[in-house]
């Protein structure tokens, strides 16, 4: 069978790593490292999907290696298989508790490390997928709600100790009970995918998050970015789901699709909460929806 995946072999023993390569390269792409500074820097940029580990090397050892894998945020999820000639018990009790998921001793069986590489391979997949699943909004394909308060938080942490400036746009599609009741329920669906397309294509710094909030109203949290950098992503918003011109006769402002949208910006500190933030823009929604719909309310607290 053939298998997908990037694995790195951490080994400074040649004849290891070319028994190991010729097991595993006809099936997947297959990284080298010879110590463990270089491995942890490949690791890093590479993002590979397992990682096999010599145990006994000089300097660096497997296990420190490993330890150091698990204690980073950005390396602890990928699965660490050691390698070694070392048939004690306690050297594999060592490793499964510093985090590996497997062991395969030296002789090495073909067979063998190729079962167990692509078991752990197909199980990483399952769990990579589940992970993207559990915070994806499953009609729109944008962040959900679980993603946001995560984030949202984080960010507010994060942006504390530098003291930069964060906005949070809400959205509300105006109108949009009527638009269901006018064109059925699937139809509004595919309205709800229309508007996330927009959103998706106004924001597009990579620390930027675009999300669905719930029901009909979408949230996009914008780091680092100042009030008329929040205020100019809103209107394109606001802009862009006008220029669908998708039908909406259940409105009483236009004869298509619009939305509302409150804006917050401010600096991070002890006493602001996500919750404050969230308030703060929601705030502005309804001044928006109060004002006539179809606009950009904001405020800079920054
Ligand atoms: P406003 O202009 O004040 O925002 O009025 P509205 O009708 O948009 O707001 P309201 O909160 O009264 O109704 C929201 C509607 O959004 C209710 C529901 O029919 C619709 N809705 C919420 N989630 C979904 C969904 O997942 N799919 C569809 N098709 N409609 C949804
Ligand atoms: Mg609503
Ligand atoms: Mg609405």
């Amino acid at each position: 069978m053939s298998g997908v995946g990037t694995i790195m072999i951490v080994d400074d023993d040649p004849s290891n790593t070319e028994v190991l390569s010729s097991i595993l390269e006809p099936d997947y792409e297959v990284l080298f490292a010879e110590n463990g500074e270089r491995a942890l820097e490949e690791i890093h940029n590479k993002n590979p999907d397992l990682v096999i580990l010599d145990v006994m090397k000089p300097g660096m050892d497997g296990y420190q290696i490993c330890e150091a894998l698990k204690k980073d945020p950005l390396t602890k999820k990928i699965p660490v298989i050691f390698i070694t000639a070392l048939s004690d018990a306690d050297d594999e009790a060592r490793g499964l508790e510093i985090g590996a998921i497997d062991y395969i001793t030296k002789p090495i069986r073909p067979s063998i490390v190729q079962a167990r590489v692509r078991n752990h391979l197909e199980l990483k997949q399952a769990r990579d997928l589940l992970e993207r699943l559990s915070i994806t909004d499953a009609l729109t394909g944008l962040a959900n709600r679980r993603h946001f308060d995560d984030l949202l938080d984080t960010e507010c942490r994060r942006l504390q100790r530098h003291k930069d400036p964060l906005s949070l746009i809400m959205i509300d599609i105006d109108y949009f009970k009527n638009y269901n009741d006018a064109y059925g329920h699937p139809a509004g669906d595919a309205c709800l995918k229309k508007v996330s397309e927009v959103i998706n294509r106004v924001i597009n710094r990579p620390q930027d998050l675009a999300t669905r909030y719930g029901g009909e109203e979408f949230a996009c949290v914008l780091p680092e970015t100042k009030h008329a950098g929040a205020m100019m992503i809103a209107n394109r918003i606001k802009d862009g789901v006008e220029a669908l011109g998708a039908p909406n006769k259940g409105s009483s402002i236009a004869n298509h699709v619009t939305v509302s949208l409150g804006v917050a910006t401010l600096i991070c500190d002890a006493s602001i909460s996500p919750e404050k933030i969230v308030k703060a823009a929601d705030d502005n929604l309804y001044k928006a929806k109060e004002q006539g719909r179809n606009r950009v309310t904001g405020t800079d607290m920054s």
